[in-house]
């Protein structure tokens, strides 16, 4: 599969395209997890990276779309399959993406909308806990998915934190972002017939979803 995850921050992407690596093996590329990676070794992607991050921001396009275009180059990624969460989050960001992918020959199977209620998402967003080794970045929720009694990963047994853009004063910022910037992917991708809206909230659910949507359409 060569799918698009959009929604909210919140909205579940991450999990959902870890479940999809596990069932498909298609890759999980997701920006926030690779820019995550740079900040904590100091590259200078990452020191540029943080000011943005850290207060809810975007990190600027054509950064990003570089991150994109070595993902996209690596050969075993294209044949395999990939899911790329939260990314594209701008047109200027779809539009670059739409070339790249003309110039390799790749095409898109759908792009998924996950569609959650706001309420459901501010409640994920303040109880969500991520795994701080950069190369594990493990989701854990503290009501519906806690880390281990001792607050370290399950899966690498490293602390459990919460990521500094989850206040409520960046959780609120990426949310505007996300109408503001985002939300405009929904009608881009409709027009081009490849959109599919889930309301599924149950990670299962929308994963079985995705499965089923991409094979209506082979
Ligand atoms: P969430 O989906 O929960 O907001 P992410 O981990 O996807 O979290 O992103 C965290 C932060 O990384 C964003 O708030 C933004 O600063 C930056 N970022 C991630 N992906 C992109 C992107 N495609 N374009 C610009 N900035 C990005």
């Amino acid at each position: 599969m060569q799918i698009i995850l959009l929604g909210a921050p919140g909205a579940g992407k991450g999990t959902v395209a870890k479940l999809l690596a596990k069932m498909d093996g298609a890759v999980h590329i997701s920006t926030g997890d690779i820019l995550r990676s740079e900040v904590n070794d100091r590259t200078s992607l990452g020191i540029e990276a943080k000011t943005y991050i850290d207060r809810g921001d975007l990190v600027p396009d054509s950064t990003i779309i570089g991150i994109i275009e070595q993902w996209l180059r690596q050969p075993n990624v294209v044949k395999t399959g990939f899911s790329f969460d939260g990314f594209p989050r701008t047109i200027p960001q779809a539009e670059a993406l739409d070339a790249l992918l003309v110039k390799l020959h790749i095409q898109l199977d759908l792009v998924a909308n996950l569609d959650v209620p706001r309420n459901i998402i501010l409640d994920r967003l303040a109880t969500r806990r991520t795994c701080s080794n950069p190369s594990c970045q493990e989701i854990y929720n503290l009501k519906s998915n806690p880390p281990a009694t001792d607050g370290t990963c399950r899966k690498c047994g490293s602390p459990v934190i919460q990521r500094a853009d989850e206040t409520v004063e960046a959780i609120m910022k990426r949310l505007d972002v996300y109408g503001e910037k985002t939300a405009p992917l929904i009608g881009y991708y409709a027009k081009k017939g490849l959109l599919v809206t889930i309301h599924e909230t149950n990670t299962e659910g929308v994963a079985n979803a995705i499965k089923k949507a991409i094979a209506m359409r082979r």
